[in-house]
């Protein structure tokens, strides 16, 4: 077997050194490297004590914002504690050290992984197979979309519309304009939630299928899903389901139950692994029974006890990613899906709607909620109150959170609730942080009436204060000294 050698080339002899540390005095240097590329002199290293280096970087990460500082209710992205056993198996060498060329027989492990993940998955949603390629939530909608397409082909139709609620996420109507449709908004009701009688209005021939989140985002679970369902069925077309706020249906209902055809799941988000700051995410997507043949390729097939990947798929919709997907995201997910078994995703989704229920209740004497409760995992309060009486924006409501130590809420999202406030608190908060949280939001409103400026003039304790919102992001430079 061949040994992997270190060098230590500051030292006189510049022997190489086994990984198990002995010599190795049959393989000298100058035999591997020719001898014009050796260092003649040792390297001019910095030299810090240990101590320094992890102060540095400790003080580097807490002048950010992160689950594991405080609390991160951000409405809709589920920034839930992400348990650290999920890295210590993501670590393990047999998947760390893998090569994504490896022949099969070499990652029967990692295959199984995965195809058991994706079992999991499809059990959990109720669907009949799940892909695990896409790289993101945003990448499973275009996978979903793309699937569509190719079974409308498929049928000999051209299906050219595709329905889009008002209140869907930003990413549903890009992913559908980027799969070649053009997008029709669906309105929602007084109650919130999707206004039947304008979307059988907009149910034609031409319209492909409806996308439709649920529960959606402000956190209302849609009670007419069976009803849309077969609406959007008699009339040809399939149903998507953005599988975002899946935090809140763990283990009580499933989509596939309800009728849909095609979702996508937000692994980095209901099931804990890091997220923010642009990845890496994993968006698998599940598929109702007549969409199996147009899945991605590769599949992980099982045969006996031995795992492999088919590209064997004359109808597949092709590759969506290199290789096969985020791994690591996976993993992570597959560690959290079985530390807690099935009666401890049923937990998850109960508690993460306690939790926002309880929060509500919290918030009421002070803010305004524009449609009705109770809700799911989520909450979309409005500031128009502040706003009107005391001059105070919900901008500034976010900004001055951060003064009291939370990361600010999502903002004017979604667009149909003036002034929005959207809060998420998670499964994972405690009701001792949801009062502290809660505190400081009724803190802010007291101030907004009795001294404005103070909220006008925030943040005040984060390394950058203020900033010119249409500055920063027309000249973004992200290298600005602190
Ligand atoms: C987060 C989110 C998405 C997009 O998912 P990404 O993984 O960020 O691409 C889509 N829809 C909803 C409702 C979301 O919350």
């Amino acid at each position: 077997m061949r040994e992997k050698l270190i060098f230590d080339l500051s030292r006189e002899g510049r022997k190489g050194y086994s990984l198990s540390g002995n010599d190795c005095p049959e393989l000298p240097l100058e035999s591997i490297l020719p001898s014009k590329f050796l260092r003649k002199v040792p390297a001019d290293l910095p030299e810090m004590p240990e101590s320094e280096v992890v102060r540095h970087f400790v003080r580097l990460s807490n002048l950010n914002h992160h689950v594991d500082k405080n609390m991160y209710p951000l409405g809709s992205c589920t920034m839930k504690y992400n348990p650290k056993i999920n890295d210590y198996t993501c670590d393990l060498p047999g998947f760390s050290a893998l090569h994504p060329l490896q022949p099969a027989e070499t990652t029967q492990g990692a295959l199984q992984l995965m195809y058991e993940l994706a079992e999991m998955l499809r059990e959990i949603a109720g669907m009949a197979a799940v892909t695990l390629q896409p790289a993101a939530g945003a990448h499973g909608e275009l996978t979903g979309i793309l699937l569509i397409k190719k079974y409308h082909e498929a049928q000999g139709s051209k299906r050219h519309k595709l329905l889009v609620v008002d209140s869907a996420h930003g990413t549903n109507p890009a992913s559908a304009a980027l799969a070649g449709y053009e997008i029709i908004s669906v309105k929602g009701n007084a109650d919130g939630r999707t206004d039947l009688d304008d979307l059988r209005s907009k149910l034609d021939g031409d319209v492909a299928a409806l996308m439709l989140t649920n529960p959606n985002t402000i956190g209302l679970f849609e009670k007419d899903i069976q009803q849309i369902a077969k609406m959007v069925h008699d009339n040809g077309s399939l149903l998507y389901m953005d599988g975002a706020n899946m935090n809140a249906l763990l283990g009580i209902t499933r989509p596939g139950d309800m009728g849909f055809d095609v979702m996508h799941y937000n692994l980095h988000k209901t099931f804990s692994a890091p997220h923010g700051g642009g990845g890496p995410g994993s968006g698998p997507v599940g598929v109702s029974a007549k969409l199996v043949p147009y899945l991605p390729v590769p599949i992980i097939e099982k045969e006996g006890t031995t795992y492999k990947l088919s590209y064997d798929r004359p109808e597949s919709i092709g590759r969506m990613m290199n290789f096969y997907g985020n791994f690591a995201v996976m993993v992570r997910a597959y560690t959290y899906i079985r530390m807690l078994g099935p009666d401890g995703l049923r937990r998850v989704s109960e508690n993460a709607i306690i939790n926002a229920n309880y929060l509500l209740s919290l918030l009421l004497e002070s803010y305004d909620l524009p449609f009705p409760k109770p809700v799911m995992h989520e909450f979309c309060l409005s500031g128009d109150r502040q706003k009107k009486t005391h001059g105070v924006r919900t901008l500034d409501i976010a900004k001055r959170l951060l003064d009291y130590g939370f990361h600010a809420p999502t903002i004017y999202f979604p667009l149909i609730v003036s002034e929005a406030l959207m809060i998420e608190p998670t499964e994972t908060e405690s009701k001792e942080t949801l009062d502290v949280f809660a505190e400081a939001l009724l803190s802010i409103a007291r101030e907004a009436a009795t001294t404005p400026e103070v909220v006008l003039a925030a943040p005040v304790t984060t390394p950058v204060k203020r900033l010119d919102e249409a500055m920063a992001s027309r000249q973004l430079n992200i290298c600005c000294s602190l």
